[in-house]
């Protein structure tokens, strides 16, 4: 039978594919993901990334960058680090970009050898020969104003063609990439794989901050070994579900889908 464009994960997929801990797990099994985001001007979005991580279930998220305060506050269990990230300890997944105004570490995260997710900031120096000679999987996860400027194109035209514009960017990066908006798309480096779209977003997504949400809970289910294609989609999946049990009284705010993730999770399972 031919290959279908499009996709929807099921309920069951996402059962089959979420990371429960095993009787014999410890914290480094189940994944430690560095989070490099945040910065004087925004330290929130870092706090809602290592939000997002530690809510998808880490085993310990390693924080580097100027918040480490702001995260500290809001989260104890945090790893705070100072220095660059080569420094940090060994880490099984990095996000980096929410929040990060200025872009360092962007090079050196890209260097490592374990699966990276870039997102908003984090993308602006981005140049597709260096993802392309990475040894390992990277995830991009642009809105479309973000996915515009990667394609040098003006943001209407990645509206009227969102399923291109994805497309086009996973095979130009040859990376995995999460196109967020109101049906979130997720293609695959590879043309041959149809692209996913989220069945589960809800417009009380639309509020500042929840994309940084979504990167640090994609973030984690790399770390915890997920294929990059299933680890972006499952996100977009749980963050969406979040999202709606939390909006059972809306408005909502970026940290309430955080705080629904764990009902989230019940949900599927
Ligand atoms: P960001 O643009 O990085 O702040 O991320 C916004 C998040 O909210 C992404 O997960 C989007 O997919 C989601 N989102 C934004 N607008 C909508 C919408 N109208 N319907 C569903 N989800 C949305
Ligand atoms: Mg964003």
């Amino acid at each position: 039978p031919p290959v279908p464009d499009v996709e929807a994960l099921q309920h069951a997929d996402v059962a089959r594919l979420l990371p429960v801990p095993a009787a014999e797990s410890d914290k480094y099994r189940r994944g430690v993901v560095g989070v490099v985001a945040g910065s004087a001007r925004y330290p929130g979005a870092a706090v809602l990334a290592v939000a997002g991580a530690l809510r998808g279930g880490a085993g310990a998220v390693r924080y580097v960058g100027p918040a480490g305060e702001a995260v500290l506050a809001h989260y104890p269990e945090t790893l705070v680090h100072g220095g660059p990230p080569g420094k940090a300890g060994r880490v099984q997944a990095w996000v980096i970009g929410p929040g990060l105004g200025d872009t360092p570490g962007v090079e050196e995260v890209l260097d490592s050898d374990v699966p990276v997710l870039v997102d908003a900031d984090g993308l602006r120096p981005l140049d597709p020969a260096a993802v392309r000679a990475r040894s390992a999987p990277t995830v991009l996860t642009p809105h479309a104003g973000e996915a515009a400027a990667l394609l040098g194109v003006a943001r209407e035209e990645v509206e009227a063609a969102r399923l291109d514009a994805v497309r086009e960017l996973a095979g130009r990066y040859g990376a995995t990439v999460l196109l967020k908006g109101s049906t979130t798309l997720v293609a695959a480096p590879d043309a041959d794989v149809p692209v996913r779209a989220n069945p589960t977003g809800t417009p009380w997504l639309a509020t500042a901050g929840s994309g940084d949400v979504l990167s640090g809970l994609a973030g984690s289910l790399l770390a915890a070994g997920l294929r990059p294609r299933d680890a972006a989609s499952v996100a977009a999946y749980l963050h969406g579900l979040a999202a709606r049990r939390a909006s059972r009284s809306a408005p909502i705010a970026a940290h309430d889908v955080a705080s629904a993730l764990p009902g989230a999770w019940r949900d599927v399972t």
